[in-house]
């Protein structure tokens, strides 16, 4: 089967490999894959792994063969929860499996889904209706974890949220808080592509970088908003999200860069007394969630699809998301059902 490999540092490439030993699990045909900024990192080597590694946790695909005392017909569609878990330690006795320390994410710690084929355990495979269409499909996994964090803050209708960072995830939390009441919610980015975007999905205000502190202060009356989330993971956005929440406001730490302390305005921390949540990954029912949440059409995956290119193409995929005004590039692994 064809996959996309990185070899070391820099270097990726297609090329065949042997399907994968499935022994008792179920066979997935891939048909979209996402890229993700976790991928891109692989690739340069920021996120070190051990070489050669097929890249993928983006996966969306049908069943091709049923593993043993599986429930789910061959062409069942379904995504796949890319962070596996060990099942037995403590902290997946205590309902936390994306936390696992034993766990291992896909195309990171083993060999993931931009290929033909991926053998995975049915315990990680969430039946996607025939009301999702294949292109929202394609971004059903980053919902899932967006889901997985918005269910760690609580919100309500009337209250005030900005969003620090406008891209895949950042509009999908746009949505998200919109969908649970949320009205007024300022988008923050420099691309002026997503912050008209964001517009249309339903932003009340949108602001550069330089102007976001006065954006907020004047939709808020100077309080500054009940909810910070920050999607971009740089101590800057952190720093911006901690100073644009009012006293007793909850931040959330999207992006997943943890700055040290130094230069973060802890005293902030403190006078306002926030509330920092940082969620890592996604619970199995995020993913149903976020199926449930497309299939109803609460939330628009498909606007944030910006580019996409056959499994063939995966260099010239990974080339286009250093362009900063890309937002979700996919890969088709098959061609339309
Ligand atoms: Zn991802
Ligand atoms: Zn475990």
């Amino acid at each position: 089967m064809r996959a996309v490999l990185v070899d070391g540092p820099g270097t990726i490439a297609v090329r065949d490999v042997p399907a994968p030993d499935a022994s008792s699990r179920t066979v997935v045909r891939v048909e979209r894959a996402g890229v993700c900024g976790t991928d891109v990192k692989i690739v340069s080597g920021k996120i070190p792994v051990a070489y050669p590694r097929v890249l993928g946790h983006e996966i969306v695909g049908s069943v091709a063969v049923a593993g043993t005392g599986s429930s789910l017909p061959v062409g069942t569609r379904v995504l796949v929860n890319p962070s596996s878990a060990c099942g037995s330690c403590a902290v997946c006795r205590a309902d936390r499996p994306h936390l696992c320390p034993d766990g291992a994410l896909l195309g990171r710690d083993v060999d993931g889904g931009f290929a033909d084929l991926l053998a995975v355990d049915d315990a990680y495979l969430h039946p996607i209706p025939p009301s999702v269409p294949d292109d929202d499909a394609a971004l059903l996994q980053v919902l899932g974890t967006c889901v997985h964090a918005q269910a760690q803050v609580d919100v309500f209708p009337g209250q005030t949220a900005v969003v620090i960072g406008l891209g895949v995830s950042g509009l999908l939390h746009l949505q998200l808080l919109r969908a649970r009441g949320v009205e007024t919610i300022i988008g923050v980015t420099r691309s002026r592509a997503k912050r008209e975007l964001a517009t249309r999905l339903g932003a009340v205000a949108v602001a550069s970088p330089e102007d976001a502190e006065g954006v907020v202060r004047e939709v808020t009356d100077g309080r500054g908003v009940d909810l910070a989330v920050e999607c971009v993971g740089k101590e800057e956005t952190l720093r911006q999200a901690m100073l644009s929440a009012c006293l007793g406001a909850t931040v959330l730490v999207f992006g997943t860069t943890s700055p040290t302390a130094d230069g973060m305005p802890t005293y902030e921390w403190y006078y306002r007394e926030l509330a920092i949540i940082n969620p890592r990954a996604a619970r199995p029912r995020d993913y149903d969630r976020a199926i449930a949440l497309t299939a109803s059409g609460t939330v628009q995956l498909s606007a944030l699809l910006s580019a996409r290119f056959d499994l063939a193409d995966a260099r010239d995929a990974f080339a286009a998301c250093n362009d900063s005004g890309q937002l979700k590039v996919v890969l088709e692994v098959t061609a339309d059902r």
